[in-house]
C-alpha cells in the first residue's frame, strides 16, 4: 500500500474494496472530535447513531444517497431499521451493501475501531495488534 495514501484514503479504500483514491479535497467532517486513541474510537464508534453518520457521510459526502444495486437515486430512507428503499429496483439496502463488510455480521462498532487502527497507524499493522483490541 501506497505510505502516502491519507487517513480518508484508507476509510474509503475499506468501504469501497476497490482501490480507488478519491480526491483529496474531500473532507470529512470529523476532524474536529475524531478519536485519538484506540480506546477513544471504541467509545466514539460504540454510538450506533455516530457510527452510521460516519459511515454515512464517507459513503454518500453529499448526502444525496443512491442504490448501490441500480444507481437509481429516488430512496427512501427507514429510519428505525436504518435501511433504504429503492423506486428503483424496488430492493432494499444498508450501508454496508456493496461494500466489503457487507457479509460480516459484526455491526459498525467493530468494524470501524479495526478501520480506524490501520488508517491511522505509521507502520503497517499486525495481526498481533488487532488480537490485542480489548
Ligand atoms: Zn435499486
Amino acid at each position: 500500500m501506497d505510505a502516502h495514501l491519507a487517513k480518508t484514503d484508507t476509510y474509503h479504500l475499506a468501504l469501497s474494496g476497490r482501490l480507488t483514491v478519491t480526491p483529496s479535497c474531500e473532507d470529512i467532517h470529523v476532524s474536529e472530535s475524531e478519536p485519538r486513541t484506540l480506546i477513544e474510537a471504541i467509545r466514539y464508534f460504540s454510538d450506533p447513531d455516530r457510527a452510521f453518520r460516519f459511515v454515512l457521510d464517507l459513503r454518500w459526502p453529499n448526502g444525496s444517497v443512491r442504490c448501490p444495486r441500480c444507481d437509481h437515486d429516488e430512496v427512501s430512507f427507514v429510519s428505525t431499521r436504518r435501511i433504504w428503499k429503492c423506486k428503483g429496483c424496488r430492493k432494499q439496502f444498508s450501508l454496508k451493501v456493496g461494500t466489503i463488510f457487507e457479509d460480516s455480521p459484526l455491526g459498525w462498532d467493530k468494524w470501524l475501531p479495526a478501520v480506524w487502527l490501520i488508517a491511522n497507524s505509521k507502520n503497517s499493522i499486525s495481526s498481533h495488534e488487532l488480537a490485542r483490541m480489548p
